[in-house]
């Protein structure tokens, strides 16, 4: 235990020694891993300097990890996907605030909070087996309530973050009533018992075992682009719904991140996260999957996403995401969406 304690305390005095402190580093932990990251990360290191150790992991996972490392950890930046769980770091308390003229004037403020930042974004889509359904009986979220749908709809868990940030956006525009209201609707309409990933939903819907599912669109993005004869077969039979597009908006999620709290190297931290606020990071974060860049004035050329339309998208602050989570959950347990 001595030994123990005596080489935590040379981290720390390592950690915080001024000149250690200048070290051209930066301790990332991502839970997002693209093809496109290499580039990503290299051009930081190129413009900088500063050189990136990536440890990458499962979302929860790193989450887990940041907390149990507690004062001692070397993580600088905490990359990851979902309001949901970025949310959650907050509510931990590993972020620490981060001013940022940059990143205010780059970034919508609805998609940023004080101290976490998105930096792309994607939609949860309705979509359908033409064959079964038609579209203009599923133009809102609130239709999937509909008894026409009965046993037709399917979903993943509803203890996902992602269909917990759509049900906390519901409860943010509509109350609780509603929302209860929707969930026990689609638990009445499940065609199965909610099971397997968005992109297990979009196969089921083609081979037309459901009706219709709700889905992350970068999950349709790459089965559109997929090269794989029969994944192409498949989406033929698939139609996609942009929702509540006379109310709303369909509803918006995000990946972004945050500078940790107790992050050995602020003033890299803060310089990555304004990198990825830039063009070309912009465009390298986004298309790595299937996403949309936050920034504005960033376009990219995305087929499989440009096919589907163009759409208005929810605005609700990320932070009102966050505000729901906790309350979405005891509306999906107490209509039994497990
Ligand atoms: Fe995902």
């Amino acid at each position: 235990m001595k030994s123990m304690s005596a080489l935590v305390a040379a981290t720390i005095a390592v950690l915080s020694h001024p000149a250690l402190a200048q070290e051209k580093i930066l301790n990332l932990y991502s839970a997002r891993h693209y093809q496109t990251d290499e580039a990503l990360y290299a051009n930081f290191t190129q413009q900088t300097g500063i050189k990136i150790n990536r440890i990458e992991g499962k979302e929860d996972e790193l989450l887990e990890r940041i907390k149990n490392e507690g004062a001692n950890s070397p993580a600088d930046v905490f990359l990851t996907v979902d309001a949901a769980r970025l949310a959650k770091a907050h509510e931990l308390g590993l972020f620490a605030p981060v001013a940022s003229k940059l990143l205010e004037s780059r970034i919508p403020a609805h998609l940023r909070t004080e101290d976490w930042f998105s930096f792309s974004t994607r939609a949860r889509v309705i979509v359908y087996n033409k064959a079964a359904v038609k579209p203009e009986d599923i133009q809102n979220y609130a239709d999937l309530a509909n008894p026409k749908l009965k046993g037709k709809f399917c979903s993943r868990s509803g203890s996902h973050p992602y269909n917990l940030s759509l049900m906390a956006s519901i409860i943010a525009h509509q109350g609780e009533v509603k929302a209860e209201e929707l969930a026990r609707g689609m638990v009445t309409n499940f065609a199965r018992a909610p099971k397997g990933g968005d992109t297990d939903q979009i196969k089921a819907v083609a081979a037309g075992e459901c009706g219709v599912a709700i889905s992350n669109t970068y999950y349709v993005a790459r089965l559109l682009r997929s090269t794989k004869p029969e994944e192409q077969k498949l989406m033929e039979q698939v139609g996609v719904v942009w929702p509540d597009q006379s109310s709303n908006g369909a509803h918006i999620n995000v990946s972004g991140g945050g500078m940790l709290k107790t992050a050995p190297h602020k003033d890299a931290a803060v310089k990555f996260l304004e990198y990825l606020a830039s063009d070309k990071a912009q465009t390298y974060f986004a298309d790595g999957n299937n996403e949309w860049p936050v920034v504005a004035s960033v376009k990219i050329a995305n087929p499989a996403l440009d096919s589907l339309g163009k759409f208005k998208a929810d605005k609700l602050p990320v932070k009102n995401l966050a505000m729901y989570q906790a309350k979405a959950q005891i509306i999906f347990d107490r209509v039994g969406f497990k």
